[in-house]
């Protein structure tokens, strides 16, 4: 581990970089003005690595102001000049991966081996492929259907869109909510979480490096109640676009209907992973751990509630605790680490006790418990399998978003599939499977946004990410998500140049 106090700047110089201030509206960096300061911690030691003045609700305004500013001349601009913005804002970004790939592995104790393989080039292609879809905006074909009329279909940006994001994955969720609402004509104001606000500053920095009009792209890192309520409640802003828990999720909803804005809702998840009698164990035990020890288990898709056919479910809880105990624990930064810390001690403490709660009704198989020596002050926890637990327990239908996963035995297909769909999510899922009508029954019959088969965790920028039921509603990434982050218009023109068309008998008479 690095000695206070000497190391972080070394490993990401963030007092350095935002000196100046940690909002970024009107194309630069500002110091916020809510007279609150808020310290980004690293989670691997404890250590405070920025303390930075809060955006208060003036900031938003002022925010929301940059990008109302900038709206007509970005929605004006032509496809093909958005695209070409959007290809150099890729090129900026990936000249600069090793410098994101460490803002981000600190602010959230993420091993650098996830973010220089997963975090960071997975938004470097998110990036490419939103230049790519900008001159691909499709609409319905134009036709006389009325006989007598032209219509057709205008498919046009919405306005500022006011964006808020959660602290898993601070650097992609930036990019899931920016890149299709800007390909598509928009404006934006994100407000990231406040542990985690570098690298969402630092993607918006690229994108004005990259020659994207000030304003085009604004943060403002508050908090949720007073930043993230007012960006909601803002008459400057058309839509809200929100990632996060599915509590917060229903407050920003009725602050968003108060004011009749446009929604989208990317929550929570308790994600199954179905595994059937015929399955290929080994493929699944490693699916499982690696599934559900993805971020540390901070996130939404992260394989939760194994479910598993009774001949195979000795076995497999058994190779799975075995394969969790072999994951090594360590400094983020350093090369022989497969899993870092949670986001914070707090988050630590939230999952520490989810798993105390459970001893009560359950077995803790293996973890269940923060390991000591040189990880003591880091916000660590240990990879935790718990089995016996009822279906209706706590720990198998509430979201924990840590390294835990639950285990439970099922008989016939039916019961899998229905345990599968027993809670209020419907985020995710994987079944496995060697059987494709079995396979496929469960792709069918499993009410989520995604169904893997034979695996899970892999996401594509071509293919839509989000939820059914309380997991939320409406698509990221892939050209879907253009359904969010533009309006179609109805344009119908008169053929006929007939002063008194038929249809005006209803208000004439028969003269
Ligand atoms: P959270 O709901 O606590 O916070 C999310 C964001 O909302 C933060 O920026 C926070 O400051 C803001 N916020 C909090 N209260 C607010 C309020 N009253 N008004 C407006 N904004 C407010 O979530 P989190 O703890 O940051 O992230 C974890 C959650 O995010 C999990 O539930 C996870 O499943 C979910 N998530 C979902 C997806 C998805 O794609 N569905 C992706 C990532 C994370």
């Amino acid at each position: 581990m690095h000695k206070p106090g000497t190391a972080i700047p070394e490993r990401f110089p963030a007092q350095d970089r935002f000196a100046r201030g940690a909002q970024f509206i009107a194309g630069r960096l500002v110091q916020g003005t809510s007279g609150q300061t808020h310290a980004v911690v690293d989670p691997a030691t404890g250590e405070e690595v920025l303390n930075y003045a809060l955006a208060g609700a003036d900031d938003v305004d002022a925010a929301v102001a940059a990008a109302r500013a900038a709206f007509p001349g970005w929605a004006g601009a032509t496809p093909g000049e958005r695209s070409d913005a959007l290809h150099r804002f890729a090129a900026v970004l990936a000249g600069r991966a090793e410098d994101f790939a460490r803002a981000e592995s600190l602010q959230c104790g993420k091993p650098l081996k996830l973010t220089r393989e997963f975090d960071v080039p997975g938004t470097i292609d998110n990036t490419a492929f939103f230049a790519g879809a900008a001159r691909h905006l499709q609409g319905q074909a134009a036709a006389e259907y009325s006989g007598d009329h032209t219509s057709y279909v205008r498919r046009e940006p919405i306005g500022v869109i006011g964006s808020i994001a959660p602290w898993n994955y601070p650097l992609q969720m930036a990019a899931w909510k920016i890149l299709p609402a800007v390909a598509a004509g928009n404006t934006v104001v994100l407000k990231p979480a406040e542990l985690t606000p570098l690298t969402s500053l630092m993607f918006a920095q690229a994108a004005t490096d990259a020659g994207i009009p000030d304003g085009v792209i604004n943060i403002v890192t508050g908090t949720g109640r007073e930043a993230g309520e007012h960006l909601v409640a803002h008459p400057g802003v058309a839509m809200t676009s929100f990632t996060g828990s599915t509590g917060v999720g229903k407050r920003v909803a009725e602050i968003a209907t108060a004011t009749v804005k446009r929604l989208h809702l990317e929550l929570g998840g308790k994600t199954p992973f179905v595994v059937f009698d015929d399955a290929d164990l080994d493929a699944a035990v490693n699916g499982a751990v690696a599934g559900a020890l993805i971020n540390t288990g901070q996130d939404c898709t992260a394989a939760t509630r194994a479910y598993v056919q009774r001949p195979l479910y000795e076995e497999f809880v058994a190779r799975t605790a075995a394969l969790m105990e072999s994951v090594r624990l360590g400094d983020p930064f350093a090369a022989g680490t497969d899993l870092g810390p949670l986001v914070s001690h707090a988050q630590r403490d939230r999952v520490a006790g989810f798993v105390e709660r459970a001893r009560g009704y359950a077995r803790v198989v293996t973890g269940g418990q923060a390991p000591q020596g040189d990880l003591k002050s880091g916000a660590y926890y240990r990879p935790t399998l718990v089995a016996d637990a009822p279906q209706d327990s706590e720990i198998v239908q509430s979201e924990i978003f840590g390294p835990v996963l639950v285990v439970l035995p099922f008989d016939s297909d039916d019961e899998g599939i229905a345990l599968a769909n027993d809670t209020p999510y419907g985020l995710a899922a994987s079944a496995w499977s060697r059987d494709v009508y079995r396979a496929n029954r469960a792709t069918r019959e499993i009410k989520a946004g995604c169904v893997w088969v034979n695996d899970h965790i892999p996401i594509i920028s071509e293919m839509p990410h989000g939820g059914y039921k309380s997991s939320g509603f409406g698509k990221d990434m892939s050209a879907y998500s253009f359904d969010e982050y533009t309006q179609v218009k109805h344009v119908m023109f008169d053929n006929t140049a007939v002063v008194r068309k038929d249809w005006h008998r209803t208000i004439f008479g028969d003269r």
